[in-house]
Parts: structure tokens; sequence; C-alpha cells
């Protein structure tokens, strides 16, 4: 038997995003809306305090001017878990993706396994459901069933490895719970489009109720958003949530 078989899984209940690149800020939304009636003296609004321009940016922001909150980017380095990838990569519009891949390294065993907080227990019907907190008994059947099933496929995958057979033959055998790492490049009209949808609040006009642990990658992106366009972030707010 190889070293590899004996390699022990991580289990996770957490995500992370870092914010690993930028050209962002409010200043950015101003200087592409006032070009519509100062041409070139539009670039004279970089020198601007944005702060004068809040009530360009609510206006846009209201009336679903979207095009001035496109010119910057956001590329964020994210770990989470395939399915929350899955879920992740139906955002087709101003996002460009990279993950790492299945076919050419071999898949590390970092499993998702949900965290005491994460609410496991679904009442009432599609479209109209709440989760509530499961009970300790539940969460260690997860816990246990999981852990369970992730180091069978884990030690399956290795074993067709040590025989020979290539990775992304091999890979049919890991689950959804397995961590994966992508970089995913935005700018501030596409996030507020994911997060409108990827995120539940109470201000939101338009309700959605997300996964949570896409909604965990949400926040994350979010609150980093928040401090490089402060401005369009609380107009974002004000406005109930609604990409313009
Ligand atoms: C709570 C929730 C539950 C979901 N459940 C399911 C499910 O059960 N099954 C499932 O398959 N998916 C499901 N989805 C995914 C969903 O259908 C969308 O694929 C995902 O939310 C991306 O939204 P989008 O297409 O608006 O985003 P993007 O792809 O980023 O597109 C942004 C916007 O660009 C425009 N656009 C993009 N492409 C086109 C196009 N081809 N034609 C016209 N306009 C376009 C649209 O205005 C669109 O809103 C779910 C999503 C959420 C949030």
């Amino acid at each position: 038997m190889s070293d590899d078989l004996d390699t022990v899984p991580q289990f996770r209940s957490d995500v992370t995003v870092d914010l690993v690149r930028s050209a962002a800020a409010d200043s950015d939304v101003v200087w592409a809306a006032r070009v519509s009636t100062a041409g070139e003296q539009s670039l004279e609004a970089l020198q601007q305090d944005p702060e004068k321009s809040t009530g360009l940016i609510n206006f846009l922001m209201r009336d679903r001017h979207g095009t001035p909150f496109e010119h910057n980017s956001m590329t964020f380095f994210i770990s989470a878990p395939i399915f929350v990838f899955r879920e992740f990569h139906r955002h087709r519009s101003g996002w460009s993706y990279n993950e790492e891949s299945g076919r050419y390294r071999e898949l590390q065993p970092v499993f998702y396994v949900p965290g005491a907080d994460r609410k496991l227990v679904q009442e009432g019907r599609p479209g109209r459901y709440e989760f509530v907190d499961g009970t300790e008994k539940q969460h260690a059947v997860v816990a246990d069933s999981m852990e369970a099933a992730y180091q069978a496929s884990y030690r399956a995958y290795q074993e067709m490895l040590d025989a020979g057979v290539a990775r992304e033959v091999a890979r049919a055998v890991l689950p959804v719970g397995l961590f994966s790492s992508m970089y995913a490049t935005c700018n501030a009209r596409s996030l507020m489009h994911f997060l409108s949808l990827r995120t539940k609040a109470e201000n939101a006009k338009v309700p959605s109720f997300p996964q949570r642990e896409i909604e965990m990658v949400a926040e994350q992106m979010e609150a980093k958003w928040a401090e490089l366009m402060p401005l369009t972030h609380a107009a974002f707010e004000k406005h109930g949530r609604v990409a313009p």
C-alpha cells in the first residue's frame, strides 16, 4: 500500500474568499456616468470626492442605469465545495472563471461537513420553505455519514491512481462535497446580480432563498466589495438589493 493511501482527509465547515486583485472605486461609476454630459471632462470626476456624487450613484441604482457599474474589476480566490461551484458557474454574464483541474492534478482530500450552526431541517414547500436547526443527533448522523462516505470514496480514488489509472478517470468516484478552488473575476454590476440571488436579506425587494453554502461565499465577497465601493454598496442596499 502506498503512502498516498494513508492520506488523512480533512473536514471543513467554512469557505474562504480572498480578494486577490481589484481596480474598483466609487469614482469609476461617476466618470463612466458623467461622459454622457461632460464628454472628455468626465475624467475630472477622478479628482473629486466621490461623496459629492452620492446622489448620482443613487439615481443610477434606482433607475437601473447599469452600465456605469461595469467599469471596474475584482478578482476573488475562492475555496469551497464543488457543489457551491456548480451553482456559482451558472452566473454567466460579467464573470470569468478558472478552476483547479481534476485532470492535471491529484485532488486533495479536503471535504465539507456542515458546522454546528448550519440549519439542517427543511420545512414547508419548495420556493417557500424554511430551514430550522437540527438536533444534536442529526448533526452527529450528518458528520458520521459524510466522513465515512468521503473516506471510502477518497480511498477508492487513491486505489485507482495507485493502479496507474488516469486522474481524469479515477475522479469519477469523488463527491461534490470535495473542496475545489477557483479565481472568479467580476464587476460591480455582475456582483450585485449574483448577490441579489445568492444572499437572503430582509430588505431585498425580490427575496431569494439561496443554499447556505453559496451564501457564505457571497457574504464574504460582499464585505470585500463594500470596502472598495462603499457608496455603491450603500445605494444597492438602499434600493432593495436589485442589480441595476
Ligand atoms: C434560489 C435559486 C434556486 C435555483 N434553482 C435552480 C434549479 O433548480 N435548476 C436550475 O437549473 N437552476 C437553478 N438556479 C440557477 C438559476 O436558474 C440561474 O442559472 C442562476 O441564478 C444564474 O442567474 P442568471 O442567469 O440571471 O445569471 P447570469 O448568467 O449571470 O445572467 C445575468 C443576466 O444576463 C441576462 N442573460 C444571461 N444569459 C442570457 C441568455 N442566454 N438569454 C437572455 N438573457 C441572458 C439575464 O438578464 C440574466 O439575468 C437557481 C438559482 C437560485 C438563486
